[in-house]
């Protein structure tokens, strides 16, 4: 008889909620980890989050053979994966940390609903956040819409109760012991490894001049932490804990936003794909589709988008500041719906995280979680004036920028702007 700890976007062994209370049950823990195919099928084939999922557990099976134990790996759909867990081995309960998307929790509850009719008990732990659900609200109960008072109330709360590690280790003799257990490869899942590099969890040196720096893309003032926070391979509690230790106020709080939006998407799940603020689905979006091809390839002619494009095509990752200049750019100088951007940043992004990407765009489309009236439109020359001045990081980008070889602008900056001035005013006073 065992206890099995479902391992998803929480791929570490120490500090992790579920396996620490799975290793303090009755019962020896087996962690599980499924490749669920409603979530890969819709992944291209050399999508290079797979691939460090694969590698990251691969990390994790060493860690656990070295202690006799191992981690089952399956591939499939989860509600044919989990009857056959249950013919192969004797479960008496299942271990797993909470997640908030609208898919993960439809399945989650079905899961419950499964385990439940087979008497198995399904525990579910708080582990991606600090603070979640119902636990930063209102004084009338309701939730925050806006994150500057979200952020004070989650900092009031803050202490060092949340960010207490789980000292999983003391417990490793828990671990049900068992041979070497069976691993798919990539390929034998229809995956190729791709050949984008992944960041390290190495951000130490950046908390002191992370205020000064962040804004400003050719310093690469930032940490690349997204992908480990997105699955899991650093914990959100040592994360917040670094923040305290160094005085980066400023990173605590972009930290904050990460679960500000999490919270809304829990509390708002319909604003995964509608807009927050109901009336822009009212908008007549252009969606031009040669316009959307010249931003998805870095060929608008505007300098500072193509370069945050052209990174984001060639590593997977773009620097804040740059995201919301394309985002604005798509939504705003173009009309294009932002679903086309949120859609195209999910699929290369190696740190997406549907929350913060839903989020970022309807920030910038005007339509999400924002005080800012919709007249607000970014000016890229502007950006660049301010925060690339040198234009370093154009010219990494985009090496024929000053050519001929160079695109002409795709659209004109004080029309395009009095353009979405007309469009948005007609839709929001419909
Ligand atoms: P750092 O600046 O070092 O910050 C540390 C961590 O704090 C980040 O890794 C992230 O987890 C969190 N964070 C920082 N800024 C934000 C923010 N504004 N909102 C939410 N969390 C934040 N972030 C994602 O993690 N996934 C996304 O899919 C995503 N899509 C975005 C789309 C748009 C249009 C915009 C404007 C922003 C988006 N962001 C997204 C937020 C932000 O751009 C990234 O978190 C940040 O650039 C990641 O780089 P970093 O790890 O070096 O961040």
């Amino acid at each position: 008889t065992i206890s099995i700890c479902w391992f998803r976007r929480d791929l570490r062994l120490e500090d992790n909620a579920a396996f620490y209370h799975a290793l303090k049950s009755d019962y020896p823990v087996l962690p599980l980890f499924i490749f669920d195919q409603h979530i890969l099928d819709k992944f291209s084939k050399d999508d290079a989050r797979v691939a460090f999922i694969h590698q990251t557990i691969e990390k994790l099976k060493q860690e656990l053979q070295k202690h006799g134990a191992d981690i089952l790996v399956k591939y499939g759909k989860v509600e044919k994966i989990w009857p056959a867990v249950l013919k192969e081995y004797e479960v008496k309960e299942v271990y797993t940390n909470h997640d908030y998307e609208p898919y993960a929790r439809k399945r989650d509850d079905d899961v419950a609903e499964y385990l439940t009719s087979e008497k198995i008990a399904f525990k579910t732990f708080k582990d991606q956040v600090i603070f979640e659900k119902d636990e930063i609200l209102k004084s009338d109960r309701t939730p925050y819409t806006v994150f500057t008072p979200f952020y004070r109330q989650w900092q009031a709360k803050l202490n060092d109760f949340y960010t207490r590690a789980y000292l999983t280790k003391k417990h490793f003799k828990n671990l049900f012991q068992t041979k070497h257990l069976p691993y798919p490869t990539l390929q034998e899942m229809g995956f190729e490894q791709g050949n984008l590099q992944f960041p390290k969890v190495d951000y130490k040196n950046k908390l002191d001049n992370y205020a000064k720096e962040r804004d400003y893309p050719a310093l690469d003032g930032t940490t690349h932490i997204g992908l480990h926070l997105r699955f899991g391979t650093l914990s959100i509690r040592k994360a917040v804990a670094d923040a305290i230790a160094a005085k980066s106020t400023v990173w605590l709080s972009e930290l904050a936003w990460r679960e500000f939006y999490m919270a809304i998407l829990w509390h708002f799940p319909y604003a995964a794909f509608d807009s927050f603020k109901k009336q822009y689905d009212k908008i007549k979006w252009r969606n031009n589709e040669t316009e959307f091809k010249a931003w998805c390839t870095g060929n608008t002619g505007y300098p500072i988008v193509d370069a945050g494009m052209r990174q984001l095509n060639q590593t997977g990752w773009m620097h804040n500041r740059v995201r919301m200049i394309v985002a604005s750019f798509l939504t705003k100088h173009l009309l294009i719906d932002w679903r086309w951007g949120e859609t195209y940043f999910a699929g290369k992004l190696l740190d997406y995280e549907m929350a913060s990407n839903v989020g970022g765009w309807q920030w910038a489309a005007g339509s999400g979680n924002d005080a800012a009236p919709y007249f607000r439109v970014f000016n890229p020359e502007l950006q660049t004036k301010k925060f690339d001045r040198e234009l370093e990081y154009i010219k990494k980008w985009v090496p024929e920028f000053g050519t001929k070889k160079y695109a002409q602008p795709i659209v004109e900056h004080t029309l395009a702007r009095e353009r979405i001035l007309k469009v948005f005013k007609e839709a929001l006073n419909s």
